[in-house]
């Protein structure tokens, strides 16, 4: 049936499959490669692969210099990251590379290890994620292509907290995490009134549902709350971190969401780009809910993508729970409202903004301390600087200089990578994006 589907060659759609099998965290953990095994699987049988708008990419790795783009890896890159992270960001990335030559209309990069719970410093893995995918495919498409603007919607059952990280000051993206309230979930953060730091307020959204949110809930967030967003943003690129563990059948979470929601879910979002994140019912959700998505994306009908089990009787969610959402969304969009008015009283309050945190990698048991300066300026972000030190007994200054920073932000920068107090650093890291490049001082003795 589905082979006779014809479409045009501008309203193709790119996919891009990288199971990783030289990647687990443990043999039986839940994120094992047989996670997009089942899928391959399903979609060979399915015979999308067949559908003469759909084209399959091989991911191209990225590389070093891609990810200190984005992360400021301690000690170094390699010794957090394996060869299956690089390939992985190489999926979204190739998949990034063909919608912006116009080769797709859009894409799914279909690969593990996830990222999202990559903050910018990384000591080690945290959630299963060691790197950002998206945010590694995103700053090289900022890089190699005129655009500016980015949304990213995280639909991922958990809390998008690393992507969240590495955009907290930054204006230019918009980021959007719809989750399982962190009260009763793993990461247990992304509330609403996360919003973003002092020169980006407004711009990070978080909308924590209640769990058993199902179908219902869903997709009024994506159409009364998550839509009207999106188009006031007006983005030149929408990314979806495209996370399947909201799923009924899933393992670790406690949703009531379906295959067929999926599907009408990314029909709302119509995102350019579509990278997985996570999602362990591996038999029971995975094939089914990738299905949909792919046809969703590739904009062919999915009324017949369905669970075997599949019942939404079943799932319904209770009127509790869906006028909890309404009130939830509603102040979501007044807090959106608010925003400008909010950044314009904050951002003047006071020339250099910090905050102080710790941040936990439950995979690697490592506990970091960060101390967090960010100047306060209208440039693109502000200059910021992390002074973190870990349970590894590593103690490190990262310094970001923004893409399009100012000349104030730019000698700021400068000046605290230099500073005499350097010597108490076991490493300094600089990340200089108006010119691309990256340092490393390090104090290590061999
Ligand atoms: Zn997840
Ligand atoms: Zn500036």
């Amino acid at each position: 049936m589905l082979g006779d589907v014809v479409l045009k060659a501008e309203s193709k759609t790119g996919l891009v499959f990288f199971p990783a099998f030289d990647w687990a965290i443990s043999p039986t953990h839940p994120e094992r490669e047989e996670r997009l095994l089942y899928t391959q699987d399903q979609v060979f049988e399915e015979g999308l692969l067949d559908i003469p708008g759909i084209q399959e990419y091989k991911p191209e790795p990225v590389t070093h210099q891609d990810v200190q783009r984005v992360h400021f890896c301690v000690p170094d890159v390699q010794q957090v990251t394996t060869e299956s992270h690089f390939i992985s960001a190489g999926g979204a990335l190739t998949i990034g590379k063909a919608v912006m030559e116009k080769e797709i209309r859009c894409g799914f990069a279909l690969v593990r290890p996830p990222g999202h719970h990559a903050m910018r410093l990384v000591h080690g893995n945290r959630g299963f994620c060691n790197v950002n995918i998206e945010a590694i495919m995103i700053e090289y498409l900022r890089q190699a292509y005129p655009i500016q603007r980015v949304a990213i919607v995280d639909t991922d059952c958990h809390h998008g907290d690393g992507t969240q990280d590495i955009y907290w000051h930054d204006p230019d993206t918009l980021f959007i995490s719809i989750h399982q309230d962190g009260r009763t979930l793993y990461p247990g953060s992304g509330f609403p009134n996360e919003t973003g730091g002092p020169n980006a307020a407004g711009t990070t959204i978080n909308i924590p549902l209640p769990p058993n949110t199902s179908e219902e809930g869903f997709l009024y967030t994506m159409e009364q709350v998550v839509r009207p967003i999106l188009d006031e943003f007006n983005p030149d690129i929408v990314v979806n971190s495209a996370g399947q563990d909201n799923h009924y059948s899933d393992p670790i979470t406690n949703m009531n969401f379906s295959a067929q929601g999926y599907a009408k879910l990314t029909e709302l979002l119509r995102p350019d780009i579509a990278v997985l994140e996570g999602g362990y019912s591996i038999e029971g959700a995975l094939p089914y809910v990738n299905t949909g998505i792919i046809l969703a994306l590739a904009g062919i009908d999915t009324s017949h993508v369905k669970e075997p089990d599949y019942n939404p009787e079943s799932i319904r969610q209770s009127p509790e729970v869906s006028g909890y959402i309404q009130q939830l969304g509603d102040k979501i969009l007044e807090l959106w409202s608010a925003r400008k008015e909010v950044q314009a009283r904050v951002q003047t309050e006071k020339a250099f903004h910090e905050r102080s945190r710790s941040i936990f990698y439950d995979t690697d048991g490592i506990q970091e301390t960060q101390h967090e300066t960010v100047r306060a300026c209208e440039c693109s972000g502000g200059t910021l600087r992390i002074d973190s030190t870990a349970s590894t007994g590593r103690h490190v200054l990262a310094v970001h200089i923004p893409r399009n920073a100012c000349k104030t932000c730019q000698e700021t920068g400068m000046d605290w990578f230099e500073s005499e107090k350097s010597k108490e650093f076991d490493a300094l890291y600089l990340q200089n994006r108006p010119v691309d490049s990256y340092t490393v001082q390090s104090n290590e003795k061999q």
